[in-house]
């Protein structure tokens, strides 16, 4: 029997995996999907986080990573910002940096099952029951990482789930002549779109638009077309890059609704227990930090044969306040920042203003981000 099920095999999942085998619990991961992937994300990833990969020995050298240290803002009107992103970060594909993590912990002992859809979560008796296709499998812990929107979230009634989003997200890889250490947030109609060096020769090109938009439009190229290149440098790079993947990774209903870090005594990690919004750049971030900060609380409060209803809930108070502690106000800021775009007039005058108080516009990036961890 597992110390603990880790149900969803994304960053946060596997780096729970990763610290909770390390610290010689028996773990058990359970991914829907197999292994490598492509996944609707941004692909940048803040160098926050490289203390903390070091200290794993992660040597982002090896997975051939590209440096970005330049952020750039656009809008419609061809109104731009442009920033030196002091802390800055580095460009690296779901599809390499996840298949990665997912080699390590079976190299270091995890039990993985891939291509396995947890239909159901359980808790009775101090001890939960996680339901798979023909097989129910028990343990103590379950860690809920299973991303943004899961089937899971409706079988558990988490509130979230009920309120409609109207966000999809698309995401493509390109070859196209681009700066490496830029990335850039193109504004339009309703959304917008990163755009950056990923590992290899790839550029990320990521965008959100709304349902309204797509249903007029009728297809995603027509939306393309009418909403999306309305943005001069977007129109640009659609002319010009060489589109990769043979289909674009498509995503619904992006809810930036709060959500709570421990439900049903379920432990959650990364979007599971909260979401920012993508333009700030710090989902991946806050994942692997959500996974440190979760682990080293289940190291510290559970022992396997004498954990009891007392140390369980000191599990899930200490949890839910460090979480709150560390992520609560990264979010707010992210759902405030996120109103400042969508409408072409408020982005262009929001940039126009932060063009002229640069400072303005460094205080409201950190305030998006966190220190470095390790
Ligand atoms: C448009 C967009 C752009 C973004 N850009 C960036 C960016 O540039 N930088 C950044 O840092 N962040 C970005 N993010 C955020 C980032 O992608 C997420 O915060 C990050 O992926 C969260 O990781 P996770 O492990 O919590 O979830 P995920 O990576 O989504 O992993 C969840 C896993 O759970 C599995 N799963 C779900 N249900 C089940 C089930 N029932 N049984 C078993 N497995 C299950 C899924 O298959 C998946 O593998 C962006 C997000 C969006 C939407």
């Amino acid at each position: 029997m597992a110390d603990v099920i880790i149900v969803g095999g994304g960053l946060a999942g596997l780096f729970n995996a990763i610290l909770l085998n390390r610290a010689g619990l028996k773990v058990t991961l359970i991914e829907r999907k197999s292994y490598p992937m492509h996944r609707v994300c941004g692909e940048y990833v803040s160098n926050e986080v490289i203390p903390f990969l070091s200290s794993l020995g992660i040597n982002l050298g090896e997975l051939n990573v590209s440096r970005i240290n330049r952020l750039e803002v656009t809008a419609v009107s061809g109104t731009k910002l442009s920033q030196k992103l002091d802390l800055g970060g580095f460009g690296l594909s779901r599809y390499t940096f996840d298949h990665f993590l997912y080699q390590k912990a079976l190299a270091e002992g995890v039990n993985v099952l891939v291509n396995t859809r947890v239909e159901d979560i359980s808790f009775t008796d101090n001890r939960f029951e996680v339901t798979f296709p023909g097989t129910t499998l028990t343990a103590p812990l379950v860690i809920g990482s299973f991303g943004k929107r899961s089937n899971l979230d409706q079988k558990l009634k988490r509130p979230f789930f009920y309120k409609r989003s109207p966000y999809l997200a698309v995401k493509f890889h390109l070859r196209m002549d681009f700066p490496t250490d830029l990335i850039q947030l193109n504004n339009y109609k309703d959304g917008y779109c990163g755009v950056s060096k990923t590992d290899g020769d790839r550029y990320c090109m990521c965008y959100m638009a709304h349902r309204d938009d797509l249903r007029k439009c009728g297809t995603l190229q027509a939306l393309e077309e009418n909403v999306i290149r309305k943005n001069p440098y977007l129109d640009d790079i659609f002319r010009n890059a060489e589109f990769v993947l043979d289909k674009p990774e498509v995503i619904n209903e992006i809810s930036f609704e709060k959500k709570s870090p421990v439900d049903n005594h379920i432990l959650m990690s990364g979007d599971t227990a909260g979401m920012i919004a993508p333009l700030c750049g710090n989902g991946m971030t806050m994942a692997i930090h959500s996974a440190k900060i979760l682990s080293e609380k289940i190291i510290t409060h559970y022992k396997p044969g004498s954990f009891n209803a007392d140390k369980r809930l000191a599990l899930e108070q200490g949890y839910a306040r460090a979480w709150n502690k560390q992520f609560a106000p990264r979010l707010w800021v992210g759902r405030q920042l996120q109103h400042l775009f969508g409408n072409d007039t408020m982005t262009a005058l929001s940039l126009n203003t932060l063009n002229r108080f640069p400072s303005v516009a460094q205080y409201l990036i950190s305030k998006t981000h966190g220190k470095p961890f390790g």
